[in-house]
C-alpha cells in the first residue's frame, strides 16, 4: 500500500493551470525530494496533498483512504468532516516559515495541537514533547519563547512540533531556504535523522547535496509537470531531459 497515492493533479489559480496532472506515489519509508525551478508548482503540490489547496482534477489517496476523487462528469469529491481532516493529520509540514506560535514557549508550541485538536492529555503529550526537544537537540529551549531563537531553532522547532501530533508522513517545503547558511546544516541532520528512522517524507529542497545522500527518488518539476524522475544517482549523475540539465547547470 502507498503512504501517498496522488494521480493526474491538476491545479488552476484564476486562468492559470499550476499543476497539469502530476502522479506520484510514495511508499512507506520512501524520502522523496522535489526539485526545480521557482513557480514550477512545488509549493502548490505539497500543498494539495494535504488539503491547504483543493484540487481540480484527479485523485488523492492517503494510506489507502479517499482524500478527494474526481467523478466521470468532472467534479471533485472530497471527504466529509471529520473523515478530512483525520486524513490529512496524518501529514505534518514544515514551510520555508517557521510559523511558531510567538505567544507561546517552545514546549507550549509543541503540545499545543496535540492538547487541543487530538484532545491527548497533557501529562501524555509534555513527556513526548521533552523527547522530541532532545532530538532535535534543543532541550535546553524547553521554555524560552521563539523571538530568542536563532531561525535555524526555530525550524528545529518547527520540526519538532509537526512531530508531536504523531505524522505517519512528514512534508517539508524548503525547510531551509530562510536561513542564513551556517544555520542551514543543523536543521538538514534533524531531517536526515529522520529519514534514517524511517520516516515517510516529501522534501521541496534547493539542497542538491541534501537530496542527492538522503532521498531515495529524485523529481524534477518544471511548469506544472513531473519531468523525470529517478535515483539520485540518475537524476543527478545522468539527467535524461534537457530541462533538468539545464536546471541542474544552473544550481
Ligand atoms: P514553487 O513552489 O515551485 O516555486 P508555487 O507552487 O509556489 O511554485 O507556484 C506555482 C505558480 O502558482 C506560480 O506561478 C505562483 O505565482 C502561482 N500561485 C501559487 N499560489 C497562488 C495563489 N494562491 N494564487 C494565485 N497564484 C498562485
Ligand atoms: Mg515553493
Amino acid at each position: 500500500m502507498s503512504m501517498i497515492s496522488a494521480s493526474n493533479i491538476h491545479k488552476r489559480f484564476n486562468n492559470l493551470e499550476v499543476l497539469k496532472g502530476i502522479s506520484l506515489a510514495v511508499n512507506k519509508g520512501e524520502v522523496i525530494a522535489i526539485i526545480g525551478p521557482s513557480g514550477s508548482g512545488k509549493s502548490t503540490f505539497l500543498r494539495c496533498l494535504n488539503r491547504l489547496e483543493t484540487i481540480d482534477e484527479g485523485s488523492i489517496e492517503i494510506e489507502g483512504e479517499i482524500l478527494a476523487d474526481t467523478d466521470a462528469a468532472g467534479k471533485v469529491h472530497y471527504a466529509p468532516e471529520p473523515a478530512a481532516r483525520r486524513i490529512c493529520r496524518k501529514m505534518g509540514m514544515v514551510f520555508q516559515q517557521f510559523n511558531l506560535f510567538p505567544h507561546l514557549t517552545v514546549l507550549e508550541n509543541l503540545i499545543e495541537a496535540p492538547l487541543t485538536v487530538k484532545g491527548v492529555k497533557r501529562e501524555d503529550i509534555v513527556p513526548q514533547a521533552e523527547e522530541l526537544l532532545l532530538k532535535v537537540g534543543l532541550a535546553e529551549k524547553r521554555d524560552v519563547y521563539p523571538s530568542r531563537l536563532s531561525g535555524g531553532q526555530k525550524q528545529r522547532v518547527a520540526i519538532a512540533r509537526a512531530l508531536a501530533m504523531n505524522p505517519d508522513i512528514m512534508l517539508f517545503d524548503e525547510p531551509t531556504s530562510a536561513l542564513d547558511p551556517e544555520l542551514t546544516g543543523e536543521v538538514l541532520k534533524a531531517m536526515r535523522r529522520l529519514a534514517e528512522e524511517h520516516m515517510t517524507m516529501i522534501v521541496v529542497t534547493h539542497e542538491m547535496a541534501f537530496a542527492r545522500e538522503v532521498a531515495n527518488r529524485v523529481i524534477f518539476m518544471d511548469a506544472g509537470e513531473i519531468v523525470e524522475q529517478g535515483t539520485p544517482a540518475d537524476v543527478f549523475g545522468s539527467p535524461v531531459h534537457a530541462r533538468t540539465k539545464a536546471f541542474l547547470n544552473r544550481v
